[in-house]
């Protein structure tokens, strides 16, 4: 139903009110520094594909984005639009190439200083966790429950708590499995 609906304009509202954390995380240093690094690129750039936006779109919101910070004559180096192109099937192998799941995410490569991919439950320690869903207003009752939830490594249940909070729900009613099943549950709860 939603395949197609969603625009590079919704993107800062969504983020706040449908965007896992992980994709949540990304979008915010995106729109922070104007550049996200080669695993974060991949990870959000295949989650938009999977929301329905159009490579055409994804091309441009990238172009903007990079080059609040960057010449286009670089970005046109960079390979950052081939990679787009590339990811949609336009390029290289012209093999379409699939949003990753949430367990692709935990179980992959974690970020290192200056990358922001991943999934914050599993990459992010729980300082910085703490403090990322303290900016995200989550009431200190549920970031302790979250936090012990890590502690067990029981990510994906952590996530579902944050779904819960942020849409006032007692109970998730689904088993978490993927980024783009969260925003597309999210925005059947909030009736989009
Ligand atoms: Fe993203 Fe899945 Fe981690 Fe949630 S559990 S933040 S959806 S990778």
């Amino acid at each position: 139903k939603l395949e197609g609906q969603v625009s590079v304009a919704q993107l800062p509202t969504f983020a706040k009110t449908s965007f896992p954390p992980c994709m949540r995380n990304i979008h915010e240093v995106f729109t922070e520094m104007h550049h996200i690094k080669h695993g974060a690129r991949l990870q959000f750039c295949l989650f938009l594909k999977g929301l329905g936006l159009s490579m055409e779109d994804v091309r441009t919101y990238f172009r903007q984005e990079f080059c609040k910070k960057m010449d286009s004559e670089t970005y046109g180096k960079s390979g950052h639009d081939y990679m787009v192109r590339h990811l949609f099937g336009k390029e290289g192998k012209r093999s379409d190439k699939t949003p990753y799941g949430c367990m692709k995410i935990i179980t992959g490569s974690g970020p290192s200083s200056g990358d922001c991919h991943g999934c914050p439950f599993k990459h992010m320690d729980a300082t910085n966790l703490e403090k990322k869903l303290d900016s995200w207003k989550i009431p200190k009752v549920q970031t302790r429950e979250i936090l012990r939830l890590v502690e067990g490594q029981h990510y994906q249940i952590a996530c579902s708590k944050y779904y819960e909070v942020t849409h006032k729900k007692g109970d998730a009613g689904f088993g978490l499995n993927h980024p783009n099943q969260y925003f597309l549950e999210s925005q059947i709860t909030l009736g989009n």
